[in-house]
């Protein structure tokens, strides 16, 4: 039983309304302004190749750059992991942005740790697609040179690394460190933080794909950014979104209309139509947050007020934005 589950039950059989209680149980999403806490900052919401999209000059993407022109700018779909009174930070996937993306984690020790060459005492990686890994060339030698840091992945990612260059290289150099996981069981990484990987379908071409349950003191947060049709996961999307308190969900694509002469049976990630449709029961039973994130530069619901965007909002879903923040 996590605490916030314990404390819950704590207070109702002893028939408490304390306000500390009160705090202890808040909604997830909120501060409880509790010494340890402990929250994940999304610092980005976009697919793989990022919003703008390179050499993408449509009304959208050109959107997208005024955007970023204005510091508000989206980014590949990343996480950071915050731990502000013990100045612990993990990334959850390294993008082609993670440059700028760093600039949003806000705490002064972050930027403490990483002139010392020792940032994340972490870094879980999704899967071997540009979007997901391709940062972590700039931690390397030429970029930030970070030293001993552990690597959370598959084993079969943790191979694709250790024998293809220039991941090689960081491993060779002692800049990471791989440390394979196995599927389905909680894996404790300091005393507030525990996860657990569950294998998704994807295009597997270097190494297999899994979603991250990242377990705090509060709450239970899922990372999803990239699946087959939920049709094709066994464990089932309603039972595993509702298993935590934030889903953030692969939200690549708004309909079938952006994928000309791809059919219904044959697509690459979810839409978010369909997404919307199977989890609207979950949203409104109010048993978890799905919040759409791996948001294509041909996906609509990326229009800042646009339709798409209100009809989410008005269904109870959100879009993930650089940083918002969730208690865990
Ligand atoms: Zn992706
Ligand atoms: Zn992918």
């Amino acid at each position: 039983m996590d605490r916030r589950h314990f404390l819950t039950l704590l207070a109702t059989s002893a028939g408490l309304s304390h306000p500390l209680f009160d705090t202890l149980v808040s909604p997830v999403g909120s501060r409880s302004g509790l010494a340890e806490d402990v929250y994940a900052l999304v610092l980005g919401s976009a697919q793989d190749a990022g919003f703008p999209q390179v050499g993408c000059y449509t009304e959208r993407c050109d959107a997208g750059r005024a955007l970023h022109a204005a510091g508000k700018g989206r980014f590949a779909s990343s996480l950071a992991l915050v731990e502000p009174q013990a100045e612990r930070f993990y990334l959850v996937d390294a993008t082609p942005d993670i440059t700028r993306q760093l600039d949003l984690i806000p705490e002064p020790a972050f930027r403490r740790r990483a002139s010392e060459r020792r940032p994340f005492d972490g870094i879980f990686l999704t899967h071997a697609h540009i979007g997901h890994y391709a940062g972590l060339a700039v931690l390397g030698n030429e970029g930030m040179g970070i030293r001993d840091t552990p690597v959370y992945c598959t084993p079969s990612m943790a191979d694709f690394l250790a024998s293809n260059q220039p991941w090689q290289y960081l491993v060779e150099q002692g800049r990471i460190e791989l440390r394979p996981l196995p599927f389905d069981t909680w894996h404790r990484l300091d005393e507030h933080l525990e996860v657990q990987l569950w294998k998704v379908p994807h295009r597997d071409e270097f190494a297999d794909t899994v979603a991250f349950v990242f377990r705090g003191p509060q709450a239970t947060l899922l990372f999803l950014p990239d699946i087959n049709m939920w049709s094709q996961w066994d464990r089932g999307v309603v039972e595993a979104v509702s298993s935590v308190d934030v889903a953030l969900l692969d939200a690549t694509f708004w309909s079938i209309d952006e994928l000309p002469g791809r059919s219904m049976d044959d697509l690459p990630h979810p839409l978010i139509t369909q997404t919307m449709e199977v989890l609207q029961g979950v949203v409104d039973a109010g048993t978890a947050r799905v919040v759409l994130t791996h948001l294509n530069n041909s996906n609509p619901a990326l229009d800042e007020g646009g339709p798409q965007q209100a009809e989410v909002l008005e269904r109870g879903f959100e879009i993930a934005r650089e940083g918002m923040r969730f208690a865990l």
